[in-house]
């Protein structure tokens, strides 16, 4: 080797050198993490970052897999194959790019849905990729139907089905606080209470989720009303920045959460479309608004019943756990129309006594054993006829009332209209003994603006009959 090619060799050394020097200082975009969370059904791998993720669009090889870049994005480890393979990942390779960009390939079995999209970060998160894995929708599908025909034989033996909705899970932790996870914790507590309903042959208790994934809000209701639960009950644990807040609370559907919740089925069409393509008649669909009212203010006046139940033994459950008692609000959970719906908060973990009594062992099991006895107490007592009339009263109040905005604002509108009209038609036949100024007096402008607005010259005089233009205020 000459000494012309070791300079060039040390040239192109250094610059490859501090070409990746800044490629690295340029960016502190970085993989600090990789999740992944399953469901039955879904699951999804959590990419977390620093920054807010340039993604290129997603590729696929001739062997099936699919890639995409995170531009400008260090991974440290430089190559990483995970060994993630289940039902909906047969591979997961992330790997650093030397354009100081990072790959990810991942490989997913037939029939597996793959969608990829960025979670913007929130004041828990710092932004994410989310690669969203889901089943085949035939094989959901058939899971389903064996799961209602499941269901069908349980009702004809008269079997209640009860179903316990842990709240939170997965990307959702809820409260953290005193060392209790609310998401963690409340599932113990749903598998307590669960394990109470299966040494009782009267009951099929059923969870929306049985390990830590996240489901949408919706859906756990939808779970439910799939099943033809015949109660629902969501457990959480609750927080408050006043530490002296203690004691459980039972909510169930508040007239507010239930107005709204009528005006979005009424105008949500794709809900309806959704129902259609399933092949079921949901009675949603042809009913009025006043008749999903009245369905409202029927199952609502249970879930209070229901309510009532769980929060009277859950008062005496354990000695210094107080109850705040039954309590309204409209959370997305509570909006069913099909079945008495629940929303329990065991406690309040930001309170010190609160939250050793959550995690006493004991404790632990008198609440669970309550919330049993309440839901066990409500389906096994006749269900009182009623309705809830509070609840009627608010949705007629506030219908009168959008109603008459609604008329307000028609006849701002009309009047404006016709005004936009006398605005343009303006024009004033000057008659014997007009006088500009008086004219411009009748109209409320000044004697200028008809000059301007009709060109006339300084020294121009109106004569009888001439037909001036009035300008707009
Ligand atoms: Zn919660």
């Amino acid at each position: 080797m000459t000494n012309k090619n070791i300079t060039i060799l040390l040239i192109l050394l250094t610059s490859l050198f501090f070409n990746s020097l800044s490629c690295f200082a340029n960016t502190d975009q970085r993989i600090t993490d990789i999740r992944f969370w399953q469901s039955p059904e879904e699951a999804q791998v959590v990419l977390d970052l620093i920054l807010p993720p340039k993604v290129s669009e997603v590729n696929r090889l001739d062997n099936g897999t699919l890639y995409f870049d995170i531009k400008s994005c260090l991974f440290k480890p430089g190559k990483q194959r995970y060994a993630l393979q289940n039902q909906f990942l047969e591979s997961l390779t992330v790997q650093q790019n030397e354009d100081s960009s990072t790959r990810v390939h991942f490989k997913v079995p037939q029939g597996v849905e793959a969608k990829t999209f960025v979670l913007p970060s929130n004041e828990r998160k710092n932004d994410r990729i989310v690669i969203f894995l889901r089943e085949p929708k035939a094989k959901i599908l058939l899971k389903q139907s064996a799961e209602l025909n499941e269901v069908k034989k349980l009702k004809a033996e008269n079997i209640k089905i009860v179903v316990l909705d842990p709240g939170h899970g997965g990307e959702d932790p809820g409260t953290t606080c005193n060392g209790i996870v609310e998401k963690s914790y409340v599932l113990a507590m749903a598998k307590l209470v669960k394990a109470y309903f299966d040494r009782d042959p009267r009951y099929k208790a059923i969870m929306t989720r049985e390990s830590d994934y996240i489901i949408p809000l919706d859906k756990r209701r939808e779970i439910a009303e799939r099943l033809g639960a015949d109660a629902f009950v969501s457990i959480h644990v609750n927080w408050n920045a006043k530490k002296a807040i203690a004691g459980i609370e039972v909510y169930y559907e508040s007239p507010k959460g239930a107005v709204n919740e009528a005006d979005r089925l009424v105008a949500d069409k794709e809900n309806k479309a959704d129902f259609a393509s399933l092949g079921t008649m949901n009675p949603v669909i042809a009913a009025s608004k006043n008749q999903i009212a009245q369905m409202q203010a029927n199952i609502m006046d249970q879930s209070r019943q229901l309510a009532e139940k769980i929060e009277n033994k859950l008062a005496k459950a354990v000695p210094n756990l107080q109850s705040r008692g039954v309590k309204r609000a409209g959370f997305r959970v509570l909006h069913s129309l099909n079945m008495p719906s629940v929303l329990v908060e065991c406690g309040y973990t930001s309170n010190r006594l609160d939250s050793e009594i959550l995690k006493d062992y004991t404790s632990r099991t008198k609440i669970a054993q309550s919330i049993y006895a309440g839901i066990s107490n409500f389906l096994q007592t006749k269900v009182e006829g009623g309705i809830d009339s509070e609840y009627l009263e608010y949705y007629r109040a506030m219908n009168a009332r959008k109603a008459k905005i609604e008329a307000a604002k028609k006849k701002a509108a009309a009047k404006n209209k016709t005004n936009t009209k006398t605005k343009l038609n303006r024009k004033h036949t000057v008659k014997h003994g007009d006088t500009l100024s008086a004219i411009a007096q009748k109209y409320g402008v000044t004697v200028q603006s008809i000059k301007t607005a009709n060109k006339m010259k300084k020294s121009d005089i109106i004569k009888s009959g001439q037909v001036l233009v009035i300008p707009s205020k």
